[in-house]
């Protein structure tokens, strides 16, 4: 019998693609195919990102790269999908003639059958489609990880933010029903997940497809209702939707964590209008004030662009004197970029590089020593760690265990006399006393105050026992182990 053909899939970019690649390797894996245990693939899958900064020189590096494996290896495959396929489309052909396979946003589903074409007719395959034909949650998934999925709850997005160039490529917003969407969560939990994030590009406008604007509200309510589901989270929100009926939900049902991430982009009202993003910034801190006042403890965390075209040091002003007053406890900072293709593209008075790295350096630090505060209010206090697989790269090291905290802190832990049988799995949660802050994560370095075996663990036994053939004596720091980090991760630019 011929071996079956190996995957890899690499991904740029965002959680929306971290997910999109999931269900890559759902697909692949029904058309039969096995995920590469070394580096020599079949068959390799960029799933790309046109938002990021420099993404196709990003790219086309990379597929500069493959190109000598190409010519090596017989039968090896490139196959590239995602936002930037989406918008370079043949263009990629024209610049990398080796790839085999183009495919866009909206069909994912059809990959295996793309490989499949292009193997046999000997030519390269692109294949892109304006809108959804399946929403891709149908679509097979192979889950990175056994304790916390995600769940896709609208793709693409109404808003025209002039700086994104997210609608033009994921069209218009395309809401799942309610009902999909739980028996997904309830199917996740049935197979051991024990945290859940809802992913939408602007899950507060979730429910405009079917003309009810309370939706997203509702939607959480009914998720905290499912028996096993334990933490609940959700990204992206938009300040200009944010209702209190959302802020409610989050309050009054006992699984939303405590953790809410929230796109500031700018703290000028000025350059809001021109990004024609909607709220000001009177209302957005005014959203963050009403959900501390419910929820005492939560993270807020945020995104922020510097340098956005016109931006004068007034504006930039503004930016610090919000991101001063909202106490954010972590930032996703970035330098503004031209994006070809977007309304900021063309628009006049691009800030010069050197200002804008300048400013950047400037709100970078401010939000650091604002993250090491927040940090260190945090010492003293209880926490309860979601024990994770890949997130403490120093754990071996260090001899501790990391994980995250209700609010989604970054845990650093020493397990104290939780070793051998009584080590906590993957899944499993830890109590801890935060002993130590640091301006990007905590430590928790006495002795744990409880240890709760969850299905979670179990699961994360079982998938161990699966891929090895022995039951695991788990560890949560296997570096680099069969299971990888699936747990939203926050990450702070510098
Ligand atoms: S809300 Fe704005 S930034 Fe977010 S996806 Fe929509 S257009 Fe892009």
């Amino acid at each position: 019998m011929l071996a079956p053909r190996t995957y890899e899939v690499k991904t740029f970019g965002c959680q929306m693609n971290v997910h999109d690649s999931e269900r890559l390797r759902g697909s692949l894996e029904e058309a039969g195919y096995v995920e590469a245990v070394d580096d020599a693939p079949d068959v390799i899958v960029i799933n790309t990102c046109a938002v990021r900064e420099n993404a196709d020189q990003k790219l086309y590096g990379h597929l500069g790269h493959l190109a000598r494996t190409k010519r090596e290896r017989e039968g090896f495959q490139i196959a590239v999908g995602g936002c930037l396929a989406q918008k370079d489309r043949s263009t990629i052909l024209e610049k990398a003639p080796w790839v085999d396979v183009v495919f866009g946003t909206h069909n994912l589903g059809s990959l295996p059958a793309l490989l499949e074409r292009s193997r046999h007719n000997g030519e390269a395959e692109v294949e892109i489609l304006e809108a959804l034909e399946v929403f891709p949650s149908t679509l097979p998934t192979k889950r990175e990880s056994t304790y916390a999925g995600w769940v896709s709850i609208s793709v693409g997005c109404n808003n025209t933010c002039t700086f994104c160039i997210v609608p033009s490529l994921r069209g218009k917003e395309r809401d799942r029903r309610p009902g999909e969407i739980l028996a997904e969560v309830q199917a996740l939990v049935d197979d051991g997940a024990i945290e859940v994030t809802l992913l939408g590009q602007n899950v507060n406008s979730y429910g405009v497809e079917f003309g009810d604007r309370l939706a997203f509200g509702k939607l959480l309510r009914a998720a905290g209702e499912i028996d096993g589901l334990e933490r609940i989270r959700f990204t992206s929100p938009h300040p200009a939707a944010f209702t209190d009926d959302v802020i409610d939900a989050m309050a009054e049902t006992d699984a939303v964590m405590p953790q809410l991430h929230m796109p500031l982009q700018s703290g000028s009202d000025r350059v809001l209008r021109a990004m024609r993003r909607s709220y000001r910034s009177a209302k957005f801190l005014g959203i963050l004030d009403r959900v501390r006042e419910r929820i005492p403890h939560a993270a807020i965390t945020t995104d922020i662009i510097v340098g956005f075209p016109g931006e004068t040091e007034e504006d930039f002003a503004e930016t610090l004197r919000v991101v001063e007053q909202a106490r954010f406890a972590s930032a996703f900072t970035f330098q503004y970029s031209i994006r070809p293709g977007t309304p900021a593209a063309t628009m006049p008075d691009q800030v010069p590089k050197e200002v804008v790295q300048e400013r950047f350096e400037r709100l970078v630090a401010l939000q650091d020593h604002i993250s090491f505060d927040e940090n260190r209010r945090q010492v003293g206090r209880t926490a309860e760690v979601l024990v994770s697989v890949g997130e403490g790269k120093k754990d071996a090291e260090t001899h501790r265990l990391t994980g995250r905290a209700e609010d989604n802190r970054l845990v650093h832990f020493s397990p104290g006399g939780l070793t051998g049988a009584d080590a906590p799995r993957p899944g499993d949660v830890v109590t801890v006393e935060i002993t130590h802050a640091a301006p990007f994560h905590l430590i928790a370095d006495a002795e744990p105050l409880g240890l709760r075996r969850t299905r979670a663990g179990d699961a994360w036994d079982r998938a161990q026992a699966d891929s090895c053939g022995v039951p695991a004596t788990a560890s949560a720091t296997a570096p680099g182990g069969p299971v990888s980090l699936g747990l939203p991760t926050l990450r702070v630019a510098g």
